[in-house]
């Protein structure tokens, strides 16, 4: 029954965004959780005592963090192996209009048929490095620095044996980090052009309401998603924000927003974030809007024509529930016509408010998605 329910909306959608979390990944077969993959990936780690990908809080010597960095990174951004699920995905959105946000940074999307112009990681990519200061806004690809740390990477030991082969900044000789939000050091520069378009593509719907996310999730951070970020600006920039972040328009989740939790941090730094846009401009979708009585330019589409967008939420809890979960509700609510298809097997209530166009999937994505 749920699953023609699924099959049915996806037919009557020709919009699609996908919003995927950390579930997604997990289902595929990366799951930051599983103590056995843990073991078998970084032994050390294990006889330290050690059981999670995330590392939360653990205070580990440079040499042994980067083989960390080396073997995780290396494990589930830099595979070339297709992934059935995500290939799965693809091809269930087919020719559709879409676009995908997500808070993973392991770029499986990219990786496996989706246009990478349209995948906003708002939580960064573990795909580049950048400098931990940042002195520059510049990043580098991830993989080279791995590779010579692995080169000199003791599996046993989980010591890297060289000290040379440690990653410092090309720029100012400092630490380098992966380029995912772990505070306000972030670089996000290479993806907030991607979240001003995917802004762009939403504001053609007839929002009703700013989309300002709910400030009221929990803060707490758990183990199973990396990356967070803090919490009050708006869900996605207006149709006039800039998209090329020129010097006089602030990057979103720039040094103005306060930026919290990461894979290597406590929980106690963790928040909740907007989806997109800059953090300094709320959005109210009313600027595309013609006021009333305009004679000149009809509102296109009508805001009572109900509007073929489906959202495919995937393994989006409540961790960091402003990135993805929260946001997504607030599309489909001030979106008539929007319907939500929520696809997780811990977290799958909907909101009542939107009953009868939001799909309760308890169900992990691979299972439901097999068929
Ligand atoms: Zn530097």
């Amino acid at each position: 029954m749920v699953h023609d329910t699924f099959h049915d909306w996806l037919a009557e959608a020709d919009k699609v965004v996908i919003a995927a979390g950390a579930g997604l990944s997990a289902a595929a077969g990366y799951d930051y959780g599983d103590a056995a993959r843990f073991r078998e990936l970084l032994p050390a780690l294990y006889r330290l005592g050690l059981r999670s990908r995330y590392l939360l809080g653990a205070a580990l010597p440079p040499d042994m963090m980067w083989g960390y960095w080396a073997v995780h990174i290396t494990d589930i951004r830099h595979g070339t192996e297709p992934n059935p699920l995500y290939r799965r995905l693809r091809a269930l959105v087919g020719e559709r209009d879409h676009w995908v946000v997500t808070s993973n940074v392991d770029g499986l999307f990219a990786r496996n048929g989706f246009d990478a112009g349209r995948v906003f990681t708002p939580q960064g990519d573990y795909g580049f490095l950048q400098c931990t200061t940042p002195c520059t806004r510049r990043t580098w690809p991830s993989a080279p620095f791995l590779q010579r740390v692995l080169a000199a990477y003791d599996r046993e030991s989980g010591r890297v044996r060289d000290p040379g082969a440690l990653p410092v900044c090309p720029n100012c000789g400092g630490d380098l980090f992966p380029n995912v939000r772990v505070g306000p050091e972030f670089v996000d520069d290479a993806f907030m052009p991607t979240g001003g378009r995917m802004a762009k593509w939403l504001s053609q719907f007839q929002v009703a309401e700013p989309l300002v996310h709910s400030a009221t999730a929990p803060l707490s951070q758990s183990a199973t998603q990396p990356l967070v970020r803090a919490a009050t600006a708006p869900l996605t920039g207006p149709a006039t924000t800039p998209l090329d972040h020129s010097a006089t328009a602030p990057p979103a989740g720039s040094a103005t927003t306060p930026l919290t939790g990461s894979a290597t941090q406590p929980p106690t730094r963790s928040a909740t974030a907007p989806l997109t846009g800059p953090a300094t401009t709320p959005l109210t979708h009313t600027a595309t809007t013609p006021p009333a009585g305009s004679a000149t330019t009809p509102p296109t589409p009508s805001p009572t024509t109900p509007l073929p967008l489906l959202v495919i939420e995937i393994g989006a809890g409540f961790n960091t529930p402003g990135v993805i979960r929260l946001p997504m509700e607030n599309l489909v609510r001030h979106t008539p016509g929007a319907r939500l298809v929520r696809i997780n097997p811990d977290h799958p209530a909907t909101p009542e408010d939107l009953a009868g166009r939001a799909l309760s999937v308890p169900v992990r994505a691979d299972e439901f998605l097999a068929t």
